[in-house]
């Protein structure tokens, strides 16, 4: 359980894979997992589709890092399509795996889901599901440095993140972020509010500029100045703005680690050369 590494009281380093898109072979990322395991993470999240139209895969991903290669999985778990019967028939399939971790999460609504099913979802917000499961999972859930886009501020966002630690989280996930100091602000609150669970800073390099688009729309993330110059910098040669993004990326990476932070989790898009470069740099 994660929760054992957790009380060694080390500093966690961990990855996050997906599982196939459509067309994709899942060995894969069984292929990227193998090579990534050579960076020694203490475990390794496989993400959900908001749908759960890939939930085998990310059972199948999970079973794969954890009975293969014996490193914990975080299996991600999203509520939009979500039912108690459903619930407990993949947390049934967990267990037959050895799973242990559950990263719950409320999820976004899926593109083919209309609005009334997504408004009536039986588990509401992640604290929901969190209640659901605390009994026989270590579960972990996600924390926003900038402030979830539903919440109006960054204040009420921690109260409601209060609400799902009472509910039985233990451990934090952060959002991707690329301004430490935004981080600091927020570590700053969660103390201020009385949280004391271990919350993990999310880090993606960016390699590519396709990638800053859809990174920026997908975690509301703001782009400091520095790395907004090194884009322009590079934004007509791929292999040098590549260098720099996993650069930048390592920068932050120290930075966090001199402040102390509790563990650093990257969003390693599967891709092995990512995560040993960044994991690699002293
Ligand atoms: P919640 O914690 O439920 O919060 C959602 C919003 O509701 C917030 O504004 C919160 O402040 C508010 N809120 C919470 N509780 C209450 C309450 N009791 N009363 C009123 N308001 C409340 N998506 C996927 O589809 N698959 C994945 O695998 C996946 N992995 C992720 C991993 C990480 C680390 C992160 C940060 C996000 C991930 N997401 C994933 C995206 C996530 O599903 C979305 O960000 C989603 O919009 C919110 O999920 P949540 O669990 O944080 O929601």
């Amino acid at each position: 359980m994660i929760s054992d590494i957790l009380n060694t009281g080390k500093t966690i380093f961990s990855l996050e894979v997906f599982p196939p898109k459509k067309t994709d072979d899942i060995d894969l990322v069984y292929h990227a997992i193998d090579e990534m395991k050579t960076v020694n993470p203490d475990f390794i999240s496989v993400t959900y589709g908001a749908g759960g139209s890939n939930s085998k895969e990310t059972l199948a991903i999970s079973s794969y890092i954890h009975n293969n290669c014996g490193i914990e999985a975080l299996s991600h778990l999203t509520c939009p399509a979500l039912t108690p019967e459903h619930l407990l028939d993949y947390t049934s399939k967990m267990k037959e795996y050895g799973l242990t971790n559950i990263l719950a999460l409320r999820g976004d609504k899926p593109r083919d889901m209309s609005d009334d099913n997504f408004n009536n979802r039986h588990f509401k917000y992640a604290s929901d599901l969190v209640a659901a499961i605390k009994d026989d999972f270590f579960v972990a859930g996600a924390c926003y440095p900038e402030k979830h886009p539903d919440s109006a501020t960054i204040y009420d966002d921690i109260e409601n993140l209060k609400k799902k630690i009472d509910a039985g989280v233990q451990m934090l996930n952060s959002q991707l972020f690329f301004d430490n100091q935004k981080f600091y602000r927020f570590l700053d609150l969660c103390d201020k509010a009385g949280i004391d669970t271990p919350i993990l800073a999310g880090i993606m390099p960016i390699t590519t500029l396709r990638q800053v688009v859809t990174m920026v729309d997908m975690s509301n993330a703001s782009i400091p100045a520095d790395l907004v110059l090194l884009i322009d910098k590079y934004r007509d040669n791929p292999a040098d703005l590549r260098k720099a993004g996993i650069e930048f990326a390592i920068k932050q990476k120290l930075d966090l680690l001199k402040h102390g932070v509790r563990g650093i989790h990257l969003y390693a898009m599967n891709k092995p050369d990512i995560a040993k470069e960044f994991f690699a740099a002293h």
